[in-house]
């Protein structure tokens, strides 16, 4: 099938929520990308933040593969070891005590809130109760997780949306005391705000909540779907801040490229939380998700790839720096680790798009922001290449 054959036919049967980029990807390699006619590409969106280990890695590869000859599915009714090597590495890593696996992000999210919703309603013996979400936060598209995301275009369609969400300035500690009410029994809150442009947590912003939240009795969900695993620096974006949430989600790049979340949570609130009957899923966490997500974080943590990224983090800071300061269309530079947002006058869909023609992957946030999510294993190297390929973009535009 040509290239254009592939485009047309795609664009006939698939649903048009998505307005593609006209490539066609056939491999990759480590963090390049191939299309169909053997176009190298750098990567610096890993899948949108997925593929942290980049790809074709031998390793991880094999234990796929060894597990696809052994067991896919059994469902949740029965036990497997690869679902228990993967829990038992999570639970350690995320400081968490107790896991449920889903087969996506939104569905952590969903899970996370019913876990929320039932604590509450085992301290309090009735229901209706409240959460605090933030304005221009990402949590999803199912109903749940967009009821907690604070974007109007996102949401307006569906409405109504599930009740009892308020949202709050994201930073403006004061906007999320002003919300709190005996009812409220969560805040949730990306570490990092991804898709609303790449905005970190201010660390007083995040300890002033965890405050409110523990002088209330609120639950306090972060959402590290994205700035998890290791993308910050750190296992997990909180571990940088000297907070611990009560419940977290993942998925993105927890399992190097297959389907799979999760949302993981302390003792205090598994004790009055989700119980049998309460909560489940057919598919999720899988003996194959569970090989995957043990292989994934096995080499995530023997090579160090938190760390990594926060060296490599450092002086992709210092490069878009000097970026920033060179070109005055760059406005403003945020960021942690390997989740880094530059603010751009130019369009930024038409820099990705161009940026494609000089082999290289990038994507956009909220409106104005070009985002570097980059495979955590790039190395100084790769930063060097991306700056190279994104000025020459930049000389095409202008
Ligand atoms: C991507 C994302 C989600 C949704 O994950 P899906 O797997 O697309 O459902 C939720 N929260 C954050 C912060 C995300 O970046």
């Amino acid at each position: 099938m040509d290239k254009q054959t592939c485009i047309n036919q795609s664009e006939e049967n698939l649903l048009h929520t998505y307005n593609r980029f006209p490539l066609v990807l056939d491999h990759g390699k480590g963090v390049y990308l191939y299309d169909t006619d053997g176009k190298k590409y750098l990567d610096f969106a890993a899948g949108i933040a997925v593929m942290a280990i980049g790809y074709d890695h031998e390793e991880y590869k094999e234990a796929l593969k060894s597990q696809i000859d052994k067991l896919l599915h059994i469902s949740n009714l029965y036990y497997s070891e690869p679902l228990e090597r993967a829990a038992a590495r999570l639970v350690k890593t995320s400081r968490m005590d107790r896991v449920f696996f889903t087969n996506s992000g939104t569905e952590a999210i969903e899970g996370a809130v019913k876990a929320a919703k039932k604590y509450a309603y085992t301290r309090d013996g009735h229901a209706g109760h409240e959460i605090i979400a933030m304005k221009h936060s990402f949590h999803g598209r199912s109903i749940g997780a967009l009821s907690v995301t604070g974007n109007e275009k996102y949401q307006a369609p569906f409405a109504p949306l599930m009740p009892g969400v308020k949202f709050a300035g994201y930073n403006d500690l004061e906007s999320v005391k002003a919300l709190v009410t005996e009812k409220t029994c969560a805040v949730i809150m990306e570490t990092v705000q991804g898709e609303g442009g790449i905005y970190p947590a201010e660390p007083e912003f995040l300890k002033g909540i965890r405050d409110l939240c523990d002088r209330n009795d609120i639950l306090l969900i972060l959402d590290e779907i994205q700035c998890g695993m290791g993308r910050t620096g750190k296992m997990f974006a909180w571990m940088n801040y000297d907070v611990k949430p009560d419940i977290v989600t993942m998925a993105k790049a927890l399992g190097g490229g297959v389907p799979v979340g999760a949302f993981a949570m302390t003792e205090k609130v598994a004790g009055k939380s989700l119980a049998p009957g309460d909560h489940g899923t057919t598919y999720g966490g899988n003996p194959f998700v569970g090989a995957a997500v043990d292989k994934m974080l096995e080499i995530m943590e023997r090579d160090n790839l938190p760390a990594h990224a926060a060296k490599t983090g450092a002086y992709l800071y210092e490069s878009l720096e000097k970026l920033v300061e060179k070109y005055d269309f760059l406005t403003a530079h945020r960021g942690i680790g390997l989740i880094q947002g530059v603010e751009c006058e130019l369009p930024v869909g038409q820099v990705a798009a161009k940026a494609l023609e000089e082999g290289l992957v990038l994507i956009t946030a909220g409106t104005n922001v070009l985002r570097f999510v980059p495979p955590l294993i790039i190395e100084t190297e790769h930063v060097d290449e991306m700056t190279e390929k994104l000025e020459k973009t930049f000389a095409r535009l202008q």
